[in-house]
């Protein structure tokens, strides 16, 4: 049964030099009409793909923040009586730290979220600003606290390392800094340069100044020893925790489950598709709200496919691995054997380990994931896409 949700909310108050998200900066004239295009399209996913209730709720965005309790309560209750939802379900908001206030955050609690993810993306001032975020590092630090005081056991920060200005006597400052406020989870993402954006133009221009790779590369491992010895368990290639605060829906991805999708630009996995909404918010509205759906990417994965993506987001998984009997038992497929003798080499090497069942990437290997990825691939999965109309 699927039993998570991801819901994409593109309000966001101004657009970052590096965004590459689906975003509607400015205006919230169209919030309204976009939460009944939500409610509607979730109503549609539900009669098209029967699941619930639902384990795990994840607004992203966008900022989802930008919602009012009233309407993040509103939407609740839609998906409670389109779904049901578990006993303990996981409510995740991401909030930008500029648009929340003690009183927001209670009421958020009361409508039954029950984790923030906060954008918070460094704690130095000059950085921030270098990312055309609209706080300082002061904010972040009372939006931890105004979230606790609002009850929310559950917070995660979100940081970027390989940012403009950024050194490595920086980075590691601001780990010591989000360290001293104790999150319960941390998400580091190194800056990646995506086409139009902000820093993408500056990059052609050669006027952005970022650290070097290797610079990164030594990041990372700061990153990694630091947050080790403050008790984080590194459970994910990018993703820390302390015991007992792994994102359950975030677990659910990288366990390829199945999950629902809502909202301009969303992806949803209703096996055997993968599935993206139009990417514009008017469209998305006006076709949701007329014909329940805004589609215009469907892609089939045959059974081939869907063992590739089970086996390389299991990999990414540091303490839990890709189980490899199961993928024997499932597809009939020996993991190790398909790897052959470079996965001998790489796990004479240490950059993988077996414990039993399961076979894990070491943390030393993260850096070159993307290359011992491949080794476990069949070279020849059928995918097919079929890009639907948007008319
Ligand atoms: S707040 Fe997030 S989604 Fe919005 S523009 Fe900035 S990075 Fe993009």
């Amino acid at each position: 049964m699927i039993e998570h949700l991801y819901v994409h909310i593109p309000f966001c108050p101004r657009k970052c030099s590096y965004c590459a998200f689906v975003t509607h900066v400015g205006s919230l004239k169209l919030m309204e009409p976009y939460l009944r295009a939500l409610a509607r399209e979730a109503e549609s996913q539900a009669e098209e793909m029967p699941g619930g209730p639902l384990s795990t709720i994840y607004f992203g965005g966008g900022t989802p923040s930008m919602m009012s309790p009233e309407q993040l309560s509103r939407l609740l209750a839609t998906f409670e009586s389109v779904w049901s939802l578990t006993p303990k379900p996981e409510i995740t908001i991401e909030a930008h730290p500029s648009t929340v206030d003690a009183d927001k955050l209670g009421r958020y609690m009361q409508s039954g979220a029950n984790r923030l993810s906060f954008g918070a993306e460094s704690m130095q001032s000059g950085e921030l600003k270098s990312l055309g975020r609209q706080h300082g590092e002061d904010r972040v630090r009372e939006v931890v606290e105004i979230a606790r005081w609002a009850g929310f056991s559950s917070i995660n920060l979100d940081l970027m390392y390989g940012i403009p200005t950024q050194t490595r006597a920086s980075w590691r400052d601001s780990l010591h800094r989000v360290v001293k406020l104790r999150p319960d989870h941390l998400s580091l993402y190194p800056l990646s340069i995506e086409p139009k954006t902000i820093f993408a133009r500056a990059w052609r221009q050669n006027a952005l100044h970022i650290p070097d790779d290797d610079q990164v590369s030594s990041m990372y491992d700061d990153a990694c020893a630091l947050l080790t010895a403050a008790g984080y368990i590194h459970y994910e290639v990018a993703n820390w925790a302390l015991p007992g605060h792994l994102c359950r829906h975030n677990l659910a991805y990288w366990r390829n489950r199945e999950y629902y999708g809502l909202g301009v630009g969303a992806h949803a996995y209703l096996r055997p598709y993968r599935i993206r909404n139009v990417e514009h918010t008017r469209p998305y509205i006006d076709r949701t709200l007329s014909r329940g759906m805004a589609r215009c990417e469907s892609v089939y994965l045959d059974a081939d496919s869907q063992l590739n993506e089970t086996a390389m987001l299991g990999l990414r998984l540091l303490q839990e691995g890709v189980n490899i009997r199961d993928i024997r038992e499932k597809h009939g497929v020996d993991l190790l054997v398909r790897a052959g003798q470079e996965g001998r080499r790489l796990l004479d090497a240490g950059m993988l380990t077996q414990r039993g069942d399961r076979l894990l990437l070491s943390e030393s290997a993260v850096p070159v994931a993307n290359e011992i990825w491949q080794t476990f691939l069949s070279t020849s999965p059928k995918v097919m896409s079929n890009t639907l109309s948007t008319n």
